[in-house]
Formats: structure tokens, sequence, C-alpha cells
């Protein structure tokens, strides 16, 4: 972790900026290696600070020895304002889409004569490539929701609510060793699974629904996310054949990633499959997302981001079909770019629609 606070110190100097604040939790546990919920870490390009209360002293002291420690009394901009005059910085970079109004106002009434500078996405950005370790993390995590897949597929059967899924799946995985969900599941049954991010609800499950389950897991800090759908009972002709063409877009989607090609150009690659067949319109969302400390990280593989990819970057590849009012089908899978290409991190079946209770 001290070579990560090494690349934006150096990234700070580069700016001409002195220190930086980062409070947003992501950012802070992967500079740090803190794991408690509040706290604030100032990092210059010379020496780099934790900031804790009373309460996580010992535990900053355990988890972030390549920090120096600032033991906070009043408040953290209070302690703020007291570095300020021993580590003498006139800048100050700040997260910009985490640091809410009222803090900035503080920040503003504590340091004056300090010019405040807004950093979009600097941590972030950094944390797009991961290291080995953090490849490992990601691929137990992600390792988890293929054993979950297959444990639900024995319990989903007509009678019982998209709730009910929801909650023995997240037991399951708890008990395997997950630490909690990374997003409150998606379970979609019948006509809801029309809704992209339609969460569990009390509808009975019945024969002849199409069902979409979207879930992920935090192990070891690091998040995991995937998508099947499947059939309970025989499938409505509409939703086997749709369920075949998102089947091709992943495909193509999946083959679209390698490192150097643009975020863009695999949703691209998707999305004409998806447009080939004429449902374009209704599939309105972008076709992945990065996956790490954060379930939905930077990049985007949408139309709007042109982010080269590049090895060991890891994202999501989820297109879907929504009809409304019918139901609808996505396939999601979450890989790691390499250079010629990618290697699937989730692996549960998906190359035929599953029907479960025939
Ligand atoms: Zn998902
Ligand atoms: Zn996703």
């Amino acid at each position: 972790m001290k070579n990560r606070v090494q690349k934006v110190g150096r990234l700070l100097a580069e700016k001409g900026i002195g220190a930086m604040l980062v409070m947003q939790p992501e950012n802070r546990y992967y500079l740090s290696g803190f794991t408690g919920d509040t706290g604030a870490l100032l990092i210059t390009p010379g020496t780099s600070y934790i900031c804790v209360d009373f309460r996580y002293i010992e535990q900053a002291r355990e988890q972030s020895p390549h920090l120096h420690l600032a033991r906070v009394t009043g408040t953290i901009m209070e302690k703020l304002a007291e570095m300020r005059e021993s580590t003498g910085f006139n800048t100050l970079a700040f997260e910009a889409g985490f640091i809410n109004y009222h803090l900035y106002s503080t920040l503003r009434d504590k340091l004056p004569g300090v010019a405040l500078a807004p950093l979009d996405g600097m941590v972030e950005k950094l944390r797009r490539i991961k290291e080995p370790s953090e490849l490992e993390a990601i691929a137990a995590s992600m390792a988890l929701l293929d054993r979950g897949f297959e444990h639900i597929c024995g319990f989903i059967k007509p009678g019982v609510t998209e709730a009910a899924v929801s909650l023995e799946l997240e037991i399951y995985l708890r008990r395997l060793g997950a630490s909690g969900t990374s997003f409150p599941f998606i379970v979609a049954s019948g006509p809801r699974a029309s809704l992209p991010h339609g969460e569990a609800s009390d509808r009975v499950i019945g024969k002849g629904d199409i069902l979409t389950l979207d879930f992920g897991v935090i192990l070891n800090h690091y998040c995991s996310d995937m998508t099947r759908t499947v059939s309970v009972g025989a499938p409505p002709p509409e939703m086997e054949k749709i369920y075949y063409i998102v089947l091709e877009a992943q495909q193509a989607g999946l083959n679209a990633v390698k490192a150097g090609v643009g975020a863009n150009s695999v949703d691209r690659a998707a999305r004409n499959v998806i447009e080939g067949y004429g449902y374009g319109e209704f599939f309105g969302h972008g076709t992945g997302h990065g996956v790490g400390l954060a379930v939905h990280e930077a990049p985007r593989l949408s139309a709007r981001d042109d982010t080269v990819l590049e090895a060991g970057m890891v994202v999501t590849v989820e297109p879907g079909i929504y009809l409304p009012g019918r139901g609808g089908v996505r396939i999601e899978d979450s890989v790691v770019v390499e250079r010629g290409g990618c290697r699937l991190l989730t692996r549960a079946p998906k190359d035929r629609l599953m029907v479960i209770a025939q």
C-alpha cells in the first residue's frame, strides 16, 4: 500500500498540489488498509498521515504502518487546520465526487488562505488496474457466486417468493464466508424481469416465469457481480428467443474485451448484435462496469466512456433485453482484461437457457 500512497504523492507533485484529503471509504481503504468506518488520510508528496480518533488509534497503527498516525481530538477538519500549521500546504485537493457541501464549507472555514482543489477520480483511476493480490481477492469473491448459483437453482420452484430466493441465496453465500452483499440482490420473475433493477419482491414465482438473478458479494473487501436468467417451467417462446440474442450479444462483448481497445467499443460490439435483431430500444443501459472495492467503478463499458482498456482491469459484460410488461433477460459475467483477450471470473453455466422445475 505504500507504493499506492507514493503514486498519489507523485501525481500531486506533478500538479503542484501540496496535499490531498482522502475520505471516500474505498479510496481510504485502498491507500491505507484501514478498515474503520471513519477517519481521513492526508496525502502529501512527502509524508502522509492517517487521522483517526481515540477509538481507532490501535487499529490504525496496526493496519496502516506506512502512514503517520495523527490523533484527532476535536473534528477531522480542526485536525487538518492544525496539520496545516505543521506541514505548510497551501493547496488542498479533495474528492469532488464525495465531499458534500457541508464538508466543503467547513474546510473553507477551517483553512482560510488554503486553495481548495476539487480532484475528480484520481484515486479511482489508480484503482482501475488491479494488482495481482487484488485479482486473487476478486476471483475468490466471484467464485462464491458460481457456487451460489448452483445452490439456488436447487431451491427455486413454483410457489416460493422472490424475497425467499434472495434470502436463501444471501444466507448461503454468507455461510461460505462473504461478509455481505455488494448490492441488494435482483430477483425479478415473470413480467417483473423487464425491470433491469427489480429488487426481490413478495411476488410468488410461478410456472412459465422467466427469472433474472443478479447478485454479488463482498469477500475480503472485494466485490463480485454476476447475472443469470433461468426459466421456471417451460419458457415463454418470446423469452427463449431473446435469451439467445442476449447470449450472442454477451459473447460478442466478451470477444471484444482485450487490452488496447476502447471501453465504448465493447459496448458497441454487444449492442450491434441486439440492434441487429431489432431490439436496440430495449437495451437501455451500458454493457458493463469495473468491479473492485466497489461493485460499480471505473471504467464504464458504455458509449460515453472512451477509456482504453488495460491489462489488469476487471469489468462486467452484461447486455440485456427488457420488454415492458412481458419480461426480460440479462446475462452478466465478470472478466479480467488481458493482453490478447480476457479471462472469465464467473463460470456458472449459461450456454442454454436453464429450465428449472420442468
Ligand atoms: Zn450485476
Ligand atoms: Zn453489474
